[in-house]
This record gives C-alpha cells, sequence and structure tokens, in this order.
C-alpha cells in the first residue's frame, strides 16, 4: 500500500499522515448551524470528511470521527456580527429556539444517512456550556478583555495569529465587526452577552454576565473534550480557513499554552484539511434565496442522492465544483452503468481478496490515487476497471469492488437499478401504470399493430415518459 499524503492548509504542503495515538485516527470535522436545512454545499463538507474517514479505516487506522451540531451562538455573519441565527429563525417560525434545533438536526442526520455518511459522533454545542465557561475562565487573565457587550479575545497575544488563511483580503477584513473598545480589529466574542433589557432563549450565567458563548468556542472546547489535543485532523469548507479556524486555532494555544505555529501540534490538530465549495450560477444556494438546493430537491426531482455523491467523488475535494442539472443526471448515469456491473457479481459471496493478477493493476492504481491526498477522480477510474475486468471468479471481483466501494461510499451492493431511476415526485403516472402500458405495447407490437404501439407510446410521452427502444444500459423508459 501506499503512504498516505494529505495536503494540509496549515503547513500548505502535502504531508505524510502519521498519527497521534499509533493505530488510530482521531477527526474533527465542523458541523452544521442547525437554524436552517443544509443546502448541497454543506453536504458536500460532509461527503469529503466521510470519504476522509473512510480513507482512513482503509489504511487501517481505527477512526474517531466527530461532526458537531451548533445550535447557539452562529451570528448571521461568521465575524462576530448580526443577529443569532438560532434565535432569528425561531421568531420567524414562532417556534422555540430548542425545537428549531432538534428538528434541523433530524433533517440533517437523514441528509447524512441518504449520502451514505457513516455514523458519528454528533456532539451539541448547548451540551458543552459549563466547559466553555470554564474555557473562557481559563483563558481570560491572559488573553481576553472584557467590554459591555461581552469578552473578547486579544489575537495579538498568541503566536502567528491568521498562519492559516491565505491572505487578508477586503472582503474578509469587511466582515469583522467594527466595535467600540476592540484592540484588534480581528478580536472576537468568547462570551456575548445579553443586552441589558433583552432575554434571549438561550442564555447562561457566567463571571462575564448572563449571555451566550461565542460561535469559534464551541468547537475548540468540544475537539479537546472529545479528542485530545493534538488530534489527528480538523476539517471545514474553505471559508472556514479565514475566520472561524484560525480563531479556533488561537483559543486553542492560548487554551494549552502553546508557543507558534511552527509547530502544527500547537494548533491543536496536527493537520488542517479544507474542502473546496460547491458552486451555482443562479444563487440557488444561498439560504436567504427561497427555495434552495437541499438534498430533497434533488430527490423530489427524481434523483437518488448518492448521485450526487458521486457527482462530489468526480471532482477533487480542493477544487471549485459547479452543480448543474446535466452534471448530476451524467453523474446517475455513471452510478447505473456501475450498478448494473455489479449485479453479475451480486449473488455470490466474497472470496478474501486473494491476490488477484487480473485485479492487481486498477487496485494498485485505486490505492495510489486515494492515497495522494483522496485522489477520488482517479479511485472512480480505477473501480470501473475492476468492474470491467472479464473472465474472473465473480467471487474475487466482488472482494474488490466491496473493497474500493467501502472508501468510495456508493452503495454499489445496495442500489438496484430500479432505485435508480429519475422518478420526480411531480409524475403523473406510476411505474405499475408504465409497466403495464409497456406490456400492452409489446403484445400490439406482436401483432404488428402499429398504430396501436404508436398510440400507447404518444400516451406515454405526454405523460412524461420518454421509452427508450434498444438503450445500451437496458432501461425501457424514463420519467
Ligand atoms: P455552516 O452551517 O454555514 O457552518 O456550514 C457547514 C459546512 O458547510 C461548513 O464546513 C462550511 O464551510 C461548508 N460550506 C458552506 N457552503 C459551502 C459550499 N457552497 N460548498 C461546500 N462547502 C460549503
Ligand atoms: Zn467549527
Amino acid at each position: 500500500m501506499s503512504e498516505l499524503k494529505l495536503f494540509n492548509s496549515l503547513t500548505r504542503e502535502i504531508e505524510p499522515f502519521v498519527p497521534v495515538h499509533e493505530g488510530e485516527a482521531r477527526v474533527y470535522s465542523c458541523g452544521p448551524t442547525v437554524y436552517n436545512y443544509q443546502h448541497i454545499g454543506n453536504m458536500r463538507a460532509y461527503v469529503f470528511a466521510d470519504t476522509l474517514g473512510r480513507t482512513l479505516q482503509y489504511k487501517g487506522y481505527k477512526l474517531t470521527h466527530v461532526i458537531n451540531i451548533t445550535d447557539v451562538g452562529h451570528l448571521t455573519s461568521d465575524a462576530d456580527e448580526g443577529e443569532d441565527k438560532m434565535e432569528k429563525m425561531a421568531a420567524t417560525q414562532g417556534k422555540s429556539a430548542w425545537d428549531i434545533a432538534a428538528f434541523y438536526q433530524a433533517d440533517f442526520e437523514n441528509d447524512l444517512a441518504r449520502l451514505g455518511i457513516q455514523k458519528k459522533q454528533h456532539p451539541r454545542a448547548t451540551e458543552y456550556v459549563e466547559e466553555m465557561i470554564e474555557w473562557g475562565k481559563a483563558m481570560a487573565d491572559k488573553h481576553c478583555y472584557e467590554l459591555d457587550s461581552g469578552l473578547y479575545f486579544d489575537i495579538s497575544t498568541v503566536a502567528d495569529y491568521g498562519r492559516l488563511a491565505r491572505a487578508v483580503t477586503e472582503e474578509g477584513e469587511g466582515r469583522i465587526e467594527k466595535l467600540e473598545g476592540k484592540r484588534n480589529a480581528g478580536d472576537f466574542a468568547i462570551w456575548r452577552k445579553t443586552p441589558e433589557g433583552e432575554t434571549r432563549q438561550m442564555e447562561w450565567d457566567s463571571p462575564w454576565g448572563k449571555g451566550a458563548p461565542g460561535w469559534h468556542l464551541e468547537c475548540s472546547v468540544m475537539g479537546e473534550k472529545l479528542l485530545g489535543f493534538p488530534f489527528d485532523i480538523h476539517t471545514g469548507g474553505i471559508d472556514h480557513r479565514e475566520i472561524h479556524h484560525p480563531n479556533e486555532i488561537a483559543q486553542n494555544q492560548a487554551f494549552c499554552g502553546c508557543g507558534g505555529l511552527s509547530e502544527a501540534r500547537n494548533s491543536g490538530a496536527n493537520i488542517w484539511m479544507h474542502n473546496n465549495f460547491l458552486v451555482e450560477r443562479s444563487g440557488k444556494m444561498s439560504k436567504s434565496s427561497g427555495e434552495f438546493l437541499r438534498l430533497q430537491l434533488l430527490v423530489d426531482k427524481g434523483f437518488h442522492p448518492l448521485s450526487y455523491r458521486l457527482m462530489c467523488l468526480q471532482a477533487h475535494y480542493r477544487s471549485e465544483l459547479e452543480f448543474s442539472w446535466e452534471g448530476l443526471e451524467a453523474a446517475l448515469t455513471r452510478l447505473k452503468r456501475m450498478v448494473i456491473a455489479v449485479e453479475r457479481v451480486k449473488d455470490v459471496v466474497s472470496e478474501p481478496m486473494a491476490e488477484h493478477q487480473k485485479f492487481a493493476a486498477p487496485l494498485a492504481k485505486f490505492d495510489e490515487a486515494i492515497s495522494d491526498d483522496l485522489g477520488t477522480p482517479v479511485a472512480l477510474t480505477a473501480l470501473e476497471e475492476a468492474l470491467a475486468v472479464k473472465k474472473v471468479a465473480p467471487e474475487i471481483k466482488r472482494a474488490v469492488i466491496e473493497h474500493m466501494d467501502a472508501v468510495l461510499g456508493l452503495n454499489l451492493f445496495g442500489l438496484t437499478r430500479e432505485e435508480l431511476r429519475i422518478r420526480p415526485v411531480s409524475a403523473e403516472i406510476t411505474e405499475d401504470e408504465i409497466e403495464d402500458a409497456l406490456a400492452r405495447r409489446k403484445a400490439a407490437r406482436a401483432e404488428k399493430d402499429f398504430a396501436t404501439s404508436d398510440a400507447i407510446r404518444d400516451e406515454l410521452i405526454a405523460k412524461g415518459v420518454d421509452v427508450m427502444d434498444g438503450d445500451p444500459l437496458g432501461w425501457e423508459w424514463k420519467l
């Protein structure tokens, strides 16, 4: 097997993965703020994190993987500005902030499952407020100062603040709260006092008054409590490289009394990894745009969720990926081809993957690709090469495909071709009705009654069914 190498945003280099604890891998991935549904861009971050987790398991490490749930403290801007996302949505929907959090967490977990993302630990920020206050107390004297609005972290008190961020952009600067009394523009809230005369649904007593923790604090605290410092890998979307993660790192340095960042472990994690964005031209990804792109919308349009997982894997996680319906349909077709190829080895029991010469090349290619900073695009072609190998014992082929799919998470042995039909919820005809019409059409054709056969076909077309005579993939119809 090749050595696993990963791109570390902190050092900006591809580095070999060396676990902190022998035989183990401990990963923390920044999770969602559960004030709304997740969009498919958010879900790209978890497909990436899951593929990383699966790769670590494939390399033999025992994985501990946390995706936290932010149910308090995240303001409408990442940099301490605007209203609290949870309280705002609660007010809009006339529900409690706690109900909002529970509802959207459940929806998020459902999306994770539909995308084949393995079960992780999902601690909620509100379960760790005590610990966050303890952290605040530990940092307060040396690293923080109080203003009327709360306790602030002074970023000049730690070495190498902001090393993770590529460059301080004007846009980034513009996102930082301009607040009277701040010592440095980049200082951020550790504790946010509830303003005089206001009450919040989510608030706690603290040495700095009644209020709520700042958003960055929760990840530092839960990472340390659940994984210990330093842990192996911290992940998030590329936007977190600019503000959230530099702030987390500063808190971690302060809490552990650690020095500068030329030693990655002082940041709290040895490796920091960031997935690039999923982008969409018409702005349908923004949660403020009304009907935004959620996984459920893809399902409603008839796409199996795993076609979206495949779409993500087709791009390297560090590249931007543009969403389009055509692209999704292409991914679905590719998935169908894989599932159809797997049908031939579905009914056998896999044999322990004996060295088999015919699979040596695709297996080596797969391992090399995935070991090289998660090269999923090439790993997918290796999978397809393995699927195309002919005249081999199906037991061995099955073992090879299972071995690769354990990393890719496409559930190739669980999926059926029927599940991969494009079947929009808006369809006006059921599958049984279609099958019935096709049987009648076949009978008519057998009797050379082409008028009836064409009429049935036109009827189907009117209901949105595409009849695909002689389709190379063996699909007889499509909605
Ligand atoms: P949030 O709920 O805003 O904290 O975002 C959850 C995760 O999704 C974070 O890791 C973000 O960095 C990531 N993320 C947000 N938008 C996108 C996008 N368009 N593409 C990929 N990842 C994203
Ligand atoms: Zn975080």
